[in-house]
């Protein structure tokens, strides 16, 4: 469409970062240092790569990091004892797993030793359960942020037909939630597709706001969307190209044909991504005041 929105993440994730770091201030004016846990149990560079990125994310925001590593080749009761012990500690307020863990390592008793008021990804069964019951208290970090983005743009989600192409726990199930709940960037008609899904083409034609969340690259074509949809392009995907490192990032969209189409969309990288990563400082920062009783505006 003629003057397609480009939705800037970057943009976005900073002004999150900056009412963060006043909340940071506040906690701080109260005796408390947010501070938040990451664990590495993998030798995935992309992995390394992602948790480095939120200690750093961590610093900038005045948050306390702490950081364990665990070789990817013992037992798993290593890491179920270290996350007991970040649950007892008092100078740590989130808790995130990098994940995949290794295969020997049962991921659904990781989620759930996390102390659910520590759980800054929001994967307990306990805060996925008060998610879905519209009583959220940790949001999944990737689906609030594209909450966000829809809020920051003014994009209208209540009647809007919304499709979600992708149904993983961590951001395709999440997502479809909150985009159903009653309230402000809810109240979306809200279809989810996946692998078994039939007539995709369909679905998408009609669609005023498409998330697409499928992990395979350019997926999803600009001649599919309706005109002057609204585009979240949550996909992170690495394609082999003549560039420095020999690959670039491109998303689950393809950018160019879908612009063309769109009335908005995110761009790869610069939309979702910085979001995603903002909104754990968000979630690290809310866990705090929850833990020691400040009250802050979350
Ligand atoms: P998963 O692989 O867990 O889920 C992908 C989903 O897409 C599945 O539900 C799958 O269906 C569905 N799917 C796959 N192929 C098709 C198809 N041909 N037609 C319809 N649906 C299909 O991925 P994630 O949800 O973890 O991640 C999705 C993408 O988002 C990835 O590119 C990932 O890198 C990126 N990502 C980006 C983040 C960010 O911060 N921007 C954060 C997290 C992820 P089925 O269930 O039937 O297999």
């Amino acid at each position: 469409a003629d003057g397609t929105r480009i939705i800037d993440g970057e943009a976005v994730a900073a002004d999150v970062r900056d009412d963060v770091t006043a909340h940071v201030e506040a906690l701080e004016a109260a005796g408390v240092t947010p501070g938040l846990a990451t664990v590495l149990m993998s030798d995935d560079p992309a992995s390394e790569t992602y948790v480095s990125m939120k200690q750093r994310d961590c610093e900038e925001v005045g948050i306390e990091s702490v950081h364990l590593e665990i070789d990817a080749d013992a037992p798993a009761e290593e890491l179920y004892d270290t996350i007991d012990d970040l649950n007892e500690r008092e100078d740590v307020h989130g808790i995130l797993v990098q994940l995949p863990v290794p295969d020997h390592v049962d991921k659904r008793r990781v989620l759930r030793r996390i102390a659910p008021e520590k759980d800054v990804d929001g994967f307990h069964p306990e805060n996925v359960g008060r998610l879905v019951a519209g009583d959220a208290r940790f949001k999944p970090c990737t689906p609030h942020g594209v909450q966000k983005l829809l809020a920051a743009y003014d994009v209208e989600t209540e009647g809007a037909d919304a499709v979600v192409v992708g149904r993983s726990d961590i951001v395709g199930k999440p997502m479809a939630n909150l985009l159903i709940q009653k309230g402000p960037v809810g109240n979306a008609t809200t279809t989810v597709c996946h692998s078994r899904t039939e007539d995709l083409e369909g679905k998408l034609a009609t669609a005023d706001i498409v998330i697409a969340a499928v992990g395979v690259p350019e997926f999803i074509d600009g001649s599919a969307l309706k005109e002057g949809a609204t585009v979240i392009d949550v996909g992170i995907n690495r394609v082999d190209a003549d560039t420095e490192k020999g690959y670039e990032l491109v998303g689950d969209v393809a950018y160019e044909s879908a612009k063309a189409a769109a009335g908005a969309i995110t761009p790869v990288p610069g939309g979702v991504g910085p979001m995603t990563r903002a909104m754990l400082l968000y979630n690290t920062v809310k866990a705090a005041g929850l833990q020691s009783d400040v009250s802050l505006d979350l």
